[in-house]
């Protein structure tokens, strides 16, 4: 049998997988990136970012101390290039977006300077409005702590901040301006970075620190009262809403973390999208196992592990966003509040738990190589994963949403108010009529969304799966509801219920906004032969989703016996193995470049095994063909080896 040139046959393999989608690129891009302008200027910012050296990404193996100042160069770069291109404050947000390691200055933007604005009175936002929206100060937001008066992990507090937004507890009255020249802190306050190396490498950019407040007194006009305020007599002055105030410590939910969350909801995702693009470069053109009659190996995309690894992470890529709650709330409007709350803190849990088990999964569909740092996921995995931690851990986030949702139950009846998207589900009890759907898994498979159907037909198919996880949502909380000597939202469960009926009421909400996106897809610009992928897509969610509810589904006769179980997974391989033909196809519409995934599994021409061969070759510890090591070390443990040797075959003789 002859021999082929896997260099030559992974390009081939590339080329083959590329050509076999029927997709339209460049409308499923648009549609995944909301609207052909904002592709037009990420593909723009992509551009400058990826040919200018501040931003080169071959210094793998830089030291801790050395990613802090690279961090800090490309934070001046960024600011460089908005002054000689005219970008915008979004412009750099994107730029920061598509960089590989987070930068001090995301918790400028993502945190400081939105909770500054919705927080700060119309004087102080007049005073300090302009200079943090140029930069001209650097912001922190402060609110964990590891003992009273002292603030951990707080991220660029460290080095890089000259403010924040401090979550304390109020103690009344008066205090003094620091300096902006010399980037000294207060008196009374020490900081620094924490020290200690996050796990896993991440987030090695960003001074994560500790601020020591000792008797720091901060001056009235400083505190963020656009709602609390302390008047000149030092009074304090409630809030409107319990919500809209100072936080107070960690746990206490509040307007700023709502925010936080919102933002979380949006940063994940953009995390898991970019696994699937390498994993599902690389099991196309990785070969394995034994010869076809073609005389070539197998490709690893036809083994299940990677198949049905594989296919459910991606739909759960495009995750539905909620409206931005800022806008809002610094009106002072209230009222969406409860709903924000409990739709946020369910998402937030969702995408980050999801985003680190994708990235996991996506480590192993690569196999050995996915473990290599070549790979890239493992800088995706470490960025990801402390996300189901900060700005609300997800434990405690869980038994958030199951308060919300025992708060609603109690409300279905004792109103016949309309439910609002979070408890929509709710409604299912309600209805005398209408029972739970009794499901034919095996017509649910590819054939039922093939190109171009009545759509029609494809919603009402979905919507069988949408009714199924808001039945099994309404189920379990009602019964937690029973199970319960009062329906008092304070009093307490059990954690593992908590994040069991967290998720089944997150994934009856997001079930919901599947169907609508199923719904709306002509509207969003897409045609019908993508749009045929992308509902095979939402499909393949909702089952994925319904799988792992089995335990649930089956406790409340939702699901009866192992026949309908086989026929729920059936329709999930059918699928999976129905979307392989789209894998590039699917991940090349995100449009990543070969910067921006920097690795090299994941190139966009499929010459991987090239890639990882000149990866190898900056390792610097190839740059001598003999060690150091050798003369220091291996020589000795070699030539005592040997010597033992002798001496054990002088001993038999
Ligand atoms: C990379 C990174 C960046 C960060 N950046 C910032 C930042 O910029 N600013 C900032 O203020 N903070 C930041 N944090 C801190 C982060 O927000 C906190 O670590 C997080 O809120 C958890 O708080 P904690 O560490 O005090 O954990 P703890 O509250 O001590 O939690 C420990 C354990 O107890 C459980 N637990 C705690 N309370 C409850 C409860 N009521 N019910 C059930 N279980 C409970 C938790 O689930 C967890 O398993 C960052 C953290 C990381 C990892």
């Amino acid at each position: 049998m002859s021999e082929y040139d896997a260099n030559v046959q992974t390009a081939l393999d590339m080329a083959a997988a590329r050509a076999a989608t029927t997709l339209n690129m460049a409308n499923l891009q648009e549609y995944l990136h909301g609207r052909a302008q904002n592709w037009q200027r990420r593909t723009d910012v992509v551009r400058v970012l990826s040919a200018d050296a501040a931003f080169d990404k071959t210094e793998d193996n830089m030291t801790r101390a050395e990613r802090f100042m690279r961090g800090q160069a490309m934070t001046r770069r960024l600011h460089e290039l908005q002054n000689e291109l005219g970008w915008t404050n979004d412009d750099i947000g994107l730029a920061m977006s598509v960089l590989d390691s987070p930068l001090p200055l995301t918790l400028h933007f993502q945190a400081f300077e939105p909770i500054f604005k919705l927080q700060a009175s119309p004087t102080l936002l007049a005073e300090y409005g302009p200079l943090i929206a140029t930069r001209g100060i650097l912001g922190c937001y402060l609110q964990t702590e590891l003992a009273h008066g002292t603030a951990w992990w707080i991220g660029a507090a460290g080095r890089t901040a000259t403010h924040g937004v401090v979550q304390a507890q109020l103690v009344l009255p008066e205090g003094e301006d620091g300096s902006l020249e010399d980037h000294k802190p207060l008196p009374g306050i020490v900081l620094g970075d924490q020290g200690a190396p996050k796990s896993l490498g991440g987030f090695a950019a960003t001074d994560n620190g500790f601020v020591r407040f000792d008797r720091v007194r901060v001056p009235l006009k400083n505190m963020l009262s656009r709602f609390a305020r302390v008047t000149e007599e030092g009074d304090y002055v409630r809030p409107p809403h319990d919500k809209l105030g100072y936080g107070g410590y960690a746990r206490t939910f509040c307007s700023d973390c709502l925010y936080l969350m919102y933002m979380l909801t949006r940063s994940p995702s953009h995390a898991t999208a970019q696994p699937p693009p390498s994993l599902s470069v690389t099991p196309p053109v990785r070969r394995q196992g034994t010869r076809g009659p073609d005389g070539l190996e197998r490709q690893v995309i036809t083994y299940p592990s990677c198949t049905d690894g594989c296919s459910p992470s991606s739909p759960r890529i495009r995750v539905p966003s909620v409206a931005n709650p800022a806008a809002r709330l610094s009106a002072g409007d209230t009222s969406l509040l409860a709903e924000l709350h409990a739709t946020t803190a369910g998402l937030k849990v969702l995408t980050s738990s999801a985003s680190i088990a994708d990235v996991e999964t996506a480590r192993r569909s690569a196999g050995g190589h996915g473990f290599s740092a070549a790979a890239g996921l493992g800088r995706i995995y470490a960025e990801v994963l402390p996300s189901a931690t900060y700005e609300g851990d997800n434990y405690v986030l869980d038994q958030q949403v199951v308060r919300a949702a025992l708060k609603a139950y109690k409300a279905l009846n004792s109103s016949a108010n309309d439910l609002p998207p979070s408890s929509a589900y709710l409604q299912r009890l309600m209805d005398v009529n209408d029972g739970p759907p009794r499901i034919k898994f095996d017509s649910l498979g590819p054939d039922a969304v093939k190109l171009a159907p009545p759509l029609d037909n494809v919603i009402a198919q979905l919507n069988g799966v949408v009714a199924l996880l808001e039945w099994r949502a309404a189920l379990v909380v009602r019964e937690l509801a029973n199970n319960r000597k009062s329906l008092d939202v304070g009093s307490g469960f059990a954690d593992a219920d908590a994040t069991r009926v967290a998720r089944a009421v997150t994934d009856a909400f997001v079930a919901g906004r599947v169907a609508d996106m199923a719904r709306n897809m002509e509207r969003d610009g897409l045609r019908a032969g993508d749009a045929a992928v992308v509902e095979q897509l939402l499909m393949l969610y909702l089952l994925t989703s319904a799988e792992a509810a089995l335990p649930d589904l089956l406790a409340h006769g939702l699901l009866c016996g192992p026949g309908e179980v086989a026929g729920l997974r059936r329709a999930i391989s059918a699928l999976c193995a129905a979307l392989v033909p789209h894998a590039i196809g699917l991940s090349d519409a995100f449009g990543f470049t070969d910067w921006e995934l920097d690795s090299a599994l994941g190139v966009y021409d499929g010459r991987v095994y090239e890639a990882l061969w000149e990866r190898a070759q900056r390792e610097p510890l190839n740059e001598k063909e003999v060690t150091d090591a050798y003369e220091e070390s291996i020589k000795w443990v070699l030539q005592n080896g040997q010597r033992r040797a002798a001496m054990h075959a002088a001993a038999k003789l």
